[in-house]
């Protein structure tokens, strides 16, 4: 039987097309390997989102020349957001590599006919369903309106269908997933948004939690806030990517809301929302970041308190709007030490925040098992890990919480259920 193995850096949307690139190959014949040097097809998922990422990509890529020099007959590809619209140019960089396929393809080297969405075969208890691909918004930093393309919405119905499906295969939990979810559906026909979507697989038996990563602050709509606040299977969890606490940067940003707007959709969703966990993203080092703007945004996480801070400092993506017109002006030593800042300040704040559950009972949905502790999220997000010798696997438990960190909580199981 042929093999196959899987790279994966980057995204969740990396991690579910790759989940569902292993399903198509799987039904194709091929099984998993354990290792690329076993495999007769290895695929890499790709991330250029930063220059990091796009160096792994390639020295990855470097890595396998050997083996495609030893096994020529290896077949060699590559998706995910390295593959553009320069098919020749990659070739040519890329000479060992047999075929690239856009993010989100099926190889079509293996398969002309058009199909329809595979499925993970195994999935595990929480699962990804991307409902969206693409984005329109050309942040001025971001590449990946390039190499994803427009946005392009799956209809209700065929999202709704692949959850009962995935519900049926043991799925306890969806979250879904785009570049910019509250753009959902302004592209089909009956222009169906994210909260008629999230209502419609609320009422799916046997699905227990939804989740959807990632929002826009200019787009998140009062109707969406209406939905979490009011579907019970809906968790109380919104990733909303400020990026900046400052508006001059914002605008170099093209990121089209203002801080006084975010600050004021913060609380609206709060004041709807009672227990809600709100996330961010924030930029440091964008050109010209002066140190005064720099602390607008340190001061606008100390006084919004998110219960998850992601900081990357700021990389140039050649084609991106900031790479052409913008000068990438700040040291690198400076960009590090403003991230360290960021990360310092909100370890500081998630400590206090997770402190406040020692001693509450939380339910967590158990999604495995690493070095023999079982471990799982709250609906709000929180990772959990606990002992026990039961099989708790896709299984609602409740936890009381003995231990807390900026980063997990720890406690024992109080009761639990398989409803
Ligand atoms: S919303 Fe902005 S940052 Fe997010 S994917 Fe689209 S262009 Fe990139």
């Amino acid at each position: 039987m042929p093999q196959y193995y899987i790279w994966t850096i980057g995204c969740q949307m990396n991690k579910a097309e790759s989940e569902r690139l292993g399903s198509f190959f799987e039904q194709r014949g091929y099984q998993a390997a354990v290792a690329a040097e076993e495999a007769d097809l290895i695929v890499l998922n790709s991330c250029v989102v930063r220059q990091s990422a796009e160096s792994r990509v390639v020295n990855k890529l470097s890595a396998l020349k050997p083996l495609k020099r030893l096994h020529p007959d290896l077949t060699l590809a590559v998706t995910g957001c390295l593959v553009n619209s320069e098919a020749d140019q990659l070739k040519k960089s890329f000479p060992h590599v047999d075929y690239f396929f856009k993010p989100g393809d099926h190889p079509q080297w293996l398969e002309k006919a058009e199909l329809g969405p595979v499925l993970p075969r195994h999935p595990t208890p929480s699962t990804f369903v991307p409902i969206i691909q693409g984005c329109d918004n050309f942040c001025s930093y971001c590449i990946v309106p390039y190499r994803r393309g427009r946005e392009r919405s799956r209809p209700v119905t065929e999202i709704a269908c692949e959850v009962k499906e995935l519900v049926h295969r043991g799925v306890r939990e969806v979250t879904l997933l785009g570049q910019n979810v509250d753009s959902y559906g302004h592209d089909l026909p009956d222009k169906p948004d994210l909260a008629d979507l999230l209502r419609e697989l609320n009422t799916i038996d046997g699905l227990a939690r939804i989740r959807f990563l990632t929002n826009h602050p200019k787009d998140l709509s009062p109707r969406l806030i209406e939905a979490v606040a009011c579907l019970d299977k809906v968790c109380e969890l919104i990733c909303l990517p400020v990026q900046s606490g400052n508006n001059d940067i914002l605008t170099a940003m093209r990121r089209g809301y203002t801080v006084e707007y975010y600050r004021r959709l913060i609380a609206r969703i709060r004041s709807k929302i009672p227990g809600i966990a709100l996330s961010t993203d924030v930029i440091v080092g964008f050109p010209s970041e002066s140190e005064p703007q720099f602390q607008k945004t340190a001061g606008l996480l100390s006084e919004l308190r998110f219960d998850t801070v992601h900081v990357a400092a700021y990389s140039p993506r050649p084609g991106a709007i900031a790479s052409r017109e913008l000068e990438d002006n700040i040291p690198l030593a400076e960009k590090r030490r403003r991230l360290n800042k960021i990360e310092q300040l909100q370890e500081s704040i998630a400590t206090e925040i997770n402190a406040r559950l020692l001693g509450e009972t939380v339910e967590i949905l158990v999604e495995g098992r690493i070095k023999g502790k079982w471990q799982g999220r709250t609906r709000t997000g929180k990772l959990v890990f606990f002992g026990d010798s039961g099989d708790y696997l896709g299984q609602l438990v409740k936890i009381r919480i003995d231990k807390t960190s900026p980063w997990a909580l720890q406690g024992r199981v109080e009761l639990n259920s398989i409803n």
